[in-house]
């Protein structure tokens, strides 16, 4: 039976209870009973009905509230990931940029003493044969004095350029002090990195930099040791140092060798 049935019958048993002519009628009162009963089981269904429909709307609602909760916390969570990965990229590139500066030289950008050392000791534990070049410009003071202190930083920068560029990948050169380098031939002899010294010489002889229409450029000394079987790099930066002050004593713009053993 449909529900429109239902109705219909509930009408049609409605009106015969209505109709006076049937009181008294020996069903009558068995019919109101049944109708009275009808209805009351209706009006607890539709009841139940009605609080069922409440119950699945809350739950409905309970999880469409804690769906956008969700979703908004993943979301919060994403961009708090987005946030600390640029803040950790920012910390390496922070990190970097202060590894840099602590072991390269500001003003030619070679390495510094700092990292030279670090090179050489890590030489110290090693049986690595090697040899060390000690360069210093000549008279360097007077270009200073004569030109004044920026003339005589381009003309740095322009040898540690010129140097850089000039050497093999497997040499390494550094800002030593003030005006002098040093450089670091691994595996190779003394008469080898002598060649690569002199040659290194005449180049930077021939750079130049342009200052009140005149070129300027300088000349430097060399001293080079190779290290003796397993000595520490002191040891063989000494010979190297003793060498580069005979170069001096000897007249300067030129390079030389420590005496062999
Ligand atoms: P020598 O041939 O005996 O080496 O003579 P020198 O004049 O080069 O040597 P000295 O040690 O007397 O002077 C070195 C000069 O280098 C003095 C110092 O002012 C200069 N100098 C050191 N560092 C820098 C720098 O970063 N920039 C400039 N412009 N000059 C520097
Ligand atoms: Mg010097
Ligand atoms: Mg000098």
């Amino acid at each position: 039976m449909t529900r429109e049935d239902e109705k219909a019958l509930l009408a049609r048993i409605a009106r015969l209870l209505d109709t006076p002519e049937h009181l008294g009628h020996p069903l009558y009162e068995a019919l109101e009973a049944l109708y009275l009963h009808h209805r009351a089981q209706q009006e607890q269904l539709e009841r139940m009905i009605t609080i069922s429909d409440r119950y699945q709307q809350l739950a409905m609602e309970a999880r469409q509230v804690t769906q956008t909760r969700y979703e908004r916390a993943l979301r919060r969570q994403q961009k708090l990931s987005r946030i600390s990965d640029g803040y950790q990229a920012l910390m390496r590139e922070r990190n970097q940029a202060l590894h840099e500066a602590s072991t390269h030289d500001s003003l030619t950008g070679l390495p510094n003493r700092r990292l030279i050392d670090e090179w050489l000791q890590r030489l110290d534990g090693s049986r690595c044969r090697y040899t060390l070049a000690l360069l210093d410009i000549d008279h360097f003071k007077a270009i200073n004095d004569r030109y004044g202190h920026d003339v005589g930083d381009r003309l740095l920068v322009a040898v540690s350029s010129t140097m850089r560029k000039a050497l093999r990948e497997s040499d390494l050169c550094g800002r030593w002090g003030g005006e002098e380098f040093l450089l670091l031939f691994t595996d190779t002899a003394l008469d080898e990195a002598g060649d690569i010294v002199e040659r290194l010489r005449q180049q930077l002889a021939n750079v130049s930099i342009r200052h009140d229409n005149q070129r300027l450029s300088v000349t430097l000394s060399a001293g080079l040791s190779e290290r003796r079987d397993t000595e520490s790099h002191t040891d063989t930066l000494k010979r190297a140092d003793r060498a580069l002050l005979k170069a001096k004593h000897d007249g300067r713009d030129r390079s030389l060798a420590d005496a062999k053993p």
